[in-house]
């Protein structure tokens, strides 16, 4: 695709994005006319605060989801990969969608360098090709090869994660890179062997809710979380810091 679709400020982006996995607050997606997540083979996982989306969602659009917490739900799709409340055009239930809907940013593919899948979640690739992010200094460049480059580790070097506990899944993989990129950011990375860089990985993951986690201003606390203790089919919302994403 040659088209070019403005990001926005990639530290502005950033802080956004942090916030909103540490659950402080949503993120506002320039989605335009993009429907990607609608025709991408998504499972879309509801809360039980999504009480108006439920509402409006037949129990035959549901899946077998087993280990969800009470109250909680999963949406399936189409055999064309197409979301149940899809209609071809746009979403029949829009001023009611999930949170899951609202929150889900596909810049964060474009921020880890990754795609969003196989050919699936074509649409939503192509948008990831597109994003355009502008950086205000040196340093967010810098920011931003960091998490393409702890992207790359997480995808590549799986193995050297203590009991391969790395995540697989693109959403997972990019969350993850987003969490702990301060790992790539310190030069002395370079005389870390794999394994000290995945554990270190996995400590900034840890350390993710502690306000000194990044050196990003605006940084804030909240929640932990561990690849090891989440579930590979949870959210990308606003209020979750679980690895993987809708699915
Ligand atoms: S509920 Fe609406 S916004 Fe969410 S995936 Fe389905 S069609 Fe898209």
């Amino acid at each position: 695709m040659d088209e070019e679709i403005h990001a926005g400020d990639f530290d502005a982006w950033l802080r956004g994005m942090i916030a909103s996995l540490r659950g402080d607050e949503g993120t506002e997606v320039p989605c335009g006319s993009c429907v990607g997540c609608c025709v991408s083979s998504y499972h879309i996982p509801l809360r039980p605060e999504d009480r108006a989306a439920l509402a409006r969602i037949p129990a035959s659009a549901l899946v077998d989801a087993p280990g969800l917490p009470a109250g909680h739900a999963m949406m399936g799709y189409g055999p064309d990969g197409h979301c149940p409340m899809f209609d071809g055009t746009g979403c029949t239930i829009y001023p009611h969608r999930p949170q899951t809907c609202r929150d889900y940013d596909c810049r964060i593919f474009a921020a880890a360098g990754i795609m969003a899948g196989g050919p699936e979640k074509r649409v939503i690739n192509e948008r990831v090709e597109a994003w355009r992010f502008r950086y205000a200094d040196a340093d967010a460049c810098r920011r931003h090869a960091a998490i393409r480059a702890t992207a790359a580790f997480i995808r590549d070097r799986w193995q050297a994660f203590p009991g391969l506990c790395a995540p697989t899944a693109p959403t997972g993989i990019a969350v993850l890179a987003l969490k702990s990129h301060q790992v790539f950011l310190d030069p002395a990375h370079e005389e870390l062997a794999d394994e000290e860089r995945a554990r270190a990985i996995l400590q900034a993951n840890r350390d993710f809710g502690r306000p000194v986690a990044d050196d990003l201003p605006g940084g804030a606390g909240g929640p932990q979380s561990s690849p090891c203790e989440t579930s590979p089919s949870a959210s990308l919302g606003s209020n979750q810091v679980d690895l993987g994403g809708i699915t």
